[in-house]
C-alpha cells in the first residue's frame, strides 16, 4: 500500500502548487455596478478591478462622459451648452462653432449617410418631431409629412473641420444625433477606462454595449440580445471580447394606434417608420460605427442590409425581421448561442 501513500502525496503536491499558482496569478477582484438614466436611457456600467478606489472612480468616469456627450447632443437644452440645440436654433441663419466631440459625431454620421444612400440621416429631426417622439406620439397627416420632408437631407449640412463650424442652411432643419450619440459616448468612455488601466468592464447604454477585455478568468463577456416582442426575453447570447454589440429596435420608443406599431427609426426617404425590421444588431470594433450602422441597416431593411453587411465584411450583423426571421452573418456562428426563446425562424447564416 506504499504506492498509495506516494500517490496521495503527489496529488496533494499538485493541488497545492496549483493553488499557490492561482493565488499568485489571480489577485482578489472587486466588482462595481451602477445604473443611471442619461440620454433618455438606462446606462448600466460594470467594472471589475483589483483596486477598489480605481473601480469606483472608473464608474464615475463613465457616467461623466455620458453626461458630457448628452449635454452636447441634447436637442432640447434650456441653456447654450448643447451644440445641437445651438445649431438648430441658428438653422437658416448662421454657422455655429462646435466642440470636437460634436464635430466627430457629425463627421462619422455624414460618412455613413453617404455610403448607405441616406438611410442614416442626422437631419431627421423634423420627422422625429412630427411623429411626436420625445413629446406626444401621433400619426401625422400626409400634408404635414410632405411639408417637412424637404427639410430632411444630410447633403445640405455644411460643416468645416478646420473652423469647427456647422450650418443648417434652411430654417426649420433640425439635427438629431440620437442614432449615434450613445455609441460615441460609449467609445469615449471605453477610451477613458483603458487610460485608467481598467482591463475588465462592460457598458450597456440602452442596447449600445461595449465589452472591455474579457472577464477576469479570460472567458468572453456574454451579451444578451433581447427579444423584440417579449419583455425580459433573450433570443441569443453573443460571447465577445473587446467589441461593441449595438442593437436598434422598434420596441425602444414606439406607440400602437389602430393595431399598428409606429416607432422611432424613420426612413428619411418616406418619412415613415422603417417597416422591415424588428431589431438589428451590429458587432464591430467600435460603438460609434456600430450605433450608426444598426440604425442605418434597420432603415435599409433585410435584403439591402444583408448586401451592405456582406460588402463591408469587417462587421457582423444579426437581424430580426418583421416576418419573424432571424438571420446573421457567417462569422457570428462562432460566438452566438440561440436560446430558442420566441417564435422566430433562424435562417442559415447569410454570408454563405
Ligand atoms: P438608435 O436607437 O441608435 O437606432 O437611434 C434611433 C434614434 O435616432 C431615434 O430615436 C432618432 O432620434 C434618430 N433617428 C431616427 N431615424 C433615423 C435615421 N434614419 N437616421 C439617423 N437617425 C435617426
Ligand atoms: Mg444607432
Amino acid at each position: 500500500m506504499r504506492w498509495k501513500k506516494w500517490l496521495m502525496l503527489i496529488v496533494s503536491l499538485i493541488v497545492l502548487t496549483a493553488a499557490i499558482g492561482c493565488s499568485s496569478k489571480q489577485p482578489q477582484m472587486y466588482e462595481f455596478n451602477d445604473d443611471r438614466f442619461i440620454m433618455d436611457t438606462l446606462v448600466h456600467v460594470r467594472v471589475i478591478s483589483e483596486d477598489k478606489l480605481l473601480g469606483e472612480e472608473a464608474l464615475e468616469t463613465v457616467f461623466d462622459v455620458f453626461e458630457n456627450i448628452h449635454s452636447l447632443a441634447d436637442r432640447f437644452a434650456h441653456d447654450d451648452t448643447s451644440d445641437v440645440t445651438r445649431i438648430n436654433m441658428q438653422a437658416g441663419k448662421k454657422p455655429v462653432q462646435v466642440s470636437d466631440e460634436t464635430l466627430s459625431m457629425i463627421n462619422r454620421a455624414q460618412y455613413f449617410a453617404g455610403i448607405t444612400g441616406g438611410a442614416f440621416d442626422v437631419t431627421v429631426g423634423p420627422l422625429v418631431d412630427i411623429w411626436g417622439f420625445g413629446q406626444e406620439h401621433r400619426v401625422p397627416l400626409e400634408d404635414e409629412l410632405e411639408a417637412v420632408l424637404p427639410l430632411v437631407d444630410y447633403q445640405q449640412v455644411e460643416f468645416d473641420i478646420e473652423s469647427r463650424a456647422v450650418f443648417l442652411p434652411r430654417a426649420g432643419m433640425q439635427l438629431d444625433l440620437g442614432g449615434v450619440a450613445k455609441g460615441y459616448a460609449t467609445d469615449m468612455a471605453v477610451e477613458r477606462l483603458r487610460e485608467m488601466g481598467i482591463k475588465h468592464a462592460m457598458i450597456n447604454a440602452g442596447g449600445n454595449v461595449y465589452a472591455v477585455g474579457a472577464k477576469p478568468d479570460g472567458s468572453p463577456w456574454r451579451v444578451g440580445i433581447i427579444d423584440p416582442r417579449h419583455d425580459g426575453g433573450i433570443i441569443a447570447v453573443l460571447n465577445v471580447k473587446d467589441q461593441a454589440v449595438v442593437s436598434s429596435g422598434d420596441y425602444q420608443r414606439y406607440f400602437v394606434q389602430d393595431g399598428k406599431r409606429y416607432h422611432h427609426i424613420i426612413n428619411p426617404a418616406t418619412g415613415q417608420p422603417a417597416h422591415e425590421m424588428m431589431q438589428t444588431t451590429v458587432v464591430f470594433d467600435n460603438a460609434t460605427d456600430a450605433d450608426i450602422l444598426s440604425t442605418a441597416l434597420f432603415v435599409l431593411g433585410r435584403d439591402k442590409g444583408v448586401e451592405f453587411a456582406i460588402r463591408h465584411g469587417e462587421m457582423d450583423v444579426l437581424f430580426v425581421t418583421t416576418e419573424g426571421e432571424i438571420c446573421y452573418t457567417g462569422a457570428m456562428a462562432g460566438y452566438v448561442e440561440f436560446t430558442g426563446e420566441g417564435n422566430y425562424r433562424i435562417l442559415k447564416d447569410i454570408s454563405l
